[in-house]
């Protein structure tokens, strides 16, 4: 996961190095390290466990000197968060320094050959061995021993290396992602665009297999077998302010706060007159059956997506975690439709699962955030969610522009099917991001809720239909950001066990705004007071019935159900988010977490 930052050229590297590792946090933060070429002489490497703000002013006070230089943050696949297994990584002679992302599956098998032909490796990572193999490569040219190295690895990977006597960076990818930006008289490498974007926008994009040779003024791009590949320059859209707190305490309050913007982002230019325009390269009547793959919360956006898609067409719908999907040789086949849904377009098994789909016939279809990433760029047809960078580790508004972007897809398979439209559901898509600043506007309640239940033990979310996976999103939120256990469970399976549980310490939260269920949630609320515990209730203004017999509300403004998760679910982030900063924990950087999940 990790993330990597490398420049070359005529300024001081290191000042560079540090602001952009700060923008890559939060892809991994239990380690971090520099290397730098001294002028063409030595290396100086500084590399420590921990976080990087604790160590930043006194980084600044030990000027490192160089113009050349490669930096790390790291989320520790092989061996604890120690400084030896902090990266960069050298050589037996110090003279070759290497920073990765990803995993060697091989490094084992590879490791006792390099230990018998005698090079120490000291740490307990898998990176290490790869800086082994180009030392065993090195002849004068660090580009031909890199590829001869790689072709060794097996894996993912997305690399820089540099040499103490060569004016060069060298970079690779395989699986894990890697750019190259391009300056006037400098170059960057990076695994993502926000660790760059105040010095250039205009960058390359590596693909599988390619490596790149890069000098300050230029560069240039082979495959493994040393064939030259023509790249394309291309502009990042993002703009510096978009990923900076402006004010916030923390990036995931600024995201939660952003919703109505970036709700309106993933609608803008997709309405016209009624009439949804999505321009998708795959023919929708050909489509027998859907299926819908991802991880963590984008599962839950595609559970979510069943009810839409099966409710609106009658197409049927499976949905997959993508981990569980590429390994079970999964029955797919023509006539399939494959949906990957990954905010970064990069995570691993997303990434497998859609390429699996792809092998045994299934047209793919990408609902991503970022442009330019590797899913997106792999899938037949896609849908960007132009939500703006999301940088807090737990998502939020990619969360709610999946819903809403999927919302479209389903009425779009409707409308070309050439069935009748949910006109209702189509006309209040276009009030949605008002009623979430409505949401916004009023946050007392939940901060309420928080302060009384921030030291509980445990939290249960309840909800039904398409509340359930909302559920299991409040519960994941909780979970990620301030370490409570939390369970999300369809209210109406409590009876079935999870009852057990409850006492009068024991917080339910309960998705309870108007749908077909609502009387079968006022049974399940009865059946938890019955029981003493919490009942704290998301339900819709005005609603007298249930406020006479929960212990605390929230309220959200009324719509269609179909779209409730998306107003629903914005109060059990801001939920979360208030329980983790009451408990002293910073969300932006969870323990053990990292945002974008670029290994299996
Ligand atoms: N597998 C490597 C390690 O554990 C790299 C992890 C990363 O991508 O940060 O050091």
């Amino acid at each position: 996961m990790c993330g990597i930052v490398g420049y070359i050229g005529k300024r001081e590297a290191f000042p560079i190095l540090l602001s952009g590792l700060k923008r890559l946090l939060y892809r991994g933060y239990d380690s971090y390290g520099f290397a730098l070429i001294n002028n063409g002489k030595e290396i100086v490497c500084f590399k420590k466990p921990g976080k990087l703000d604790n160590w930043e002013s006194r980084l600044l006070k030990m000027k490192f000197e160089g113009k050349i230089g490669i930096a790390h943050s790291r989320w520790s696949t092989h061996g604890e968060p120690s400084e030896l297994n902090a990266h960069p990584h050298w050589d037996c002679q110090k003279n070759i320094y290497l920073v990765h992302n990803g995993i060697i599956e091989n490094y084992q098998t590879l490791k006792s050959i390099l230990e018998k032909e005698g090079h120490k490796i000291i740490s307990e990572t898998d990176t290490e061995i790869i800086v082994h193999l180009i030392e065993k490569f090195y002849k004068g040219n660090l580009e031909r021993a890199v590829m001869e190295a790689l072709k060794l690895l097996e894996g993912a990977y997305g690399l820089a290396v540099v040499h103490k006597n060569q004016n060069r960076i060298i970079a690779a990818r395989k699986g894990s992602p890697l750019i190259i930006g391009i300056g006037k008289g400098e170059m960057f490498v990076a695994s993502d665009a926000a660790a760059i974007l105040k010095h250039t926008k205009k960058v390359v994009y590596l693909k599988d297999g390619e490596v790149a040779n890069i000098t300050a003024n230029k560069f240039r791009v082979r495959n493994l077998d040393g064939k030259k590949v023509e790249k394309e320059v291309e502009e990042i859209k993002w703009t510096l302010g978009q990923i900076e707190k402006k004010g916030f305490k923390h990036f995931m309050l600024k995201e939660i706060f952003e919703q109505p913007e970036s709700l309106e982002n993933a609608l803008r230019g997709r309405l016209k007159q009624s009439k949804i325009k999505l321009s998708l390269d795959i023919d929708i009547n050909s489509i027998k059956r859907i299926i819908v793959v991802s991880c963590g919360t984008s599962w839950h956006s595609a559970l979510i997506t069943k009810h839409l898609i099966e409710g609106f067409t009658r197409i049927p719908v499976e949905v997959d975690y993508a981990s569980e999907f590429r390994y079970r040789r999964p029955v797919v086949k023509k006539g399939d439709l494959v949906v990957g849904i990954s905010q970064s377009g990069e995570t691993a098994d997303t990434l497998g699962a859609m390429r699996e789909a792809k092998a045994r016939g299934a047209k793919t279809l990408g609902i991503i955030n970022v442009v330019g990433s590797t899913i997106s760029r792999e899938v037949d047809s896609g849908i960007f969610l132009h939500a703006g960078p999301e940088i807090g580790v737990a998502s939020t508004k990619a969360f709610t522009s999946q819903l809403m972007t999927l919302s479209l897809l389903a009425l779009y398979i409707q409308q070309e099917r050439g069935n009748k439209v949910n006109r209702e559901i189509l006309r209040e898509l276009k009030n949605i991001p008002s009623k979430v600043e409505k949401i916004l506007e009023n946050t007392r309640a939940i901060k309420k809720i928080a302060k009384k239940f921030k030291d509980s033990k445990g939290f249960l979310y309840l909800g039904r239909g398409v509340n359930f996976p909302i559920a299991l999103e409040g519960a994941l939120k909780l979970k990620e950001i301030s370490y409570i256990h939390a369970e999300g469970y369809p209210a109406g399976e409590m009876k079935h066990g999870p009852i057990a549980l409850i006492d009068k310490n024991m917080p339910v939260l309960f998705l309870a705004t108007k749908s077909c269920t609502y009387d079968k949630i006022m049974s399940n609320i009865q059946e938890i007071k019955a029981r003493k515990g919490k009942v704290i209730a998301v339900v819709n203004r005005n609603d007298k019935r249930i406020r006479k017999i929960a212990d605390y509300i929230i309220e959200v403004p009324k719509t269609e159900e179909y779209l409730s998760p998306i107003l629903n679910t914005i109060s059990l982030q801001l939920l979360a988010y208030h329980i983790a900063d009451l408990r002293g924990i910073d969300p932006d950087y969870p323990r053990h977490l990292a945002k974008s999940v670029t290994c299996e």
